[in-house]
């Protein structure tokens, strides 16, 4: 049933605590973590603990969830980086990098970004 936990999702793994992650905020909602290859001083995946497969599934089901998940990003992008910049990322499909199809924002930041992103 959509929103329930998956066998097979890595991510429902680190949230029931099968899988270990550097926890760095949760909520009753929430689960942030250091993604374990990052991609700048500071990155953190921040998903949600129910179950959907990527960001646009979550907002469209549960969207007071999905606003939880951009709330968590913004804290923790102040815990990890301060008042300096940071940018969300959600990709979205595997055309647009997705690998995990739990939805997941990456919080990212401690270094200057390009635009567009490649
Ligand atoms: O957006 P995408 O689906 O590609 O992001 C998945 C992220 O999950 C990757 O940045 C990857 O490094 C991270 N990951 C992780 N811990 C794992 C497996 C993947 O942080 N055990």
């Amino acid at each position: 049933m959509a929103g329930e936990p998956q066998a097979d999702c890595l991510f429902c793994k680190i949230v029931k605590g099968e899988v270990p992650a550097t926890v760095v905020r949760e909520t009753e909602t929430t689960v942030a973590f250091r993604d374990i290859n990052p991609q700048a001083p500071v990155h953190v995946l921040v998903i949600p603990k129910v179950h959907y497969p990527d960001a646009g599934s979550l907002a469209a089901a549960e969207p007071s969830i999905a606003a939880d998940v951009l709330k968590t990003a913004g804290e923790v992008a102040l815990q990890e980086n301060g008042d300096k910049g940071f940018r969300i990322v959600f990709n979205t499909g595997p055309g647009a990098g997705q690998t995990v199809f739990h939805a997941h924002a990456h919080v990212l930041g401690g270094r200057g970004f390009n635009w567009p992103p490649g």
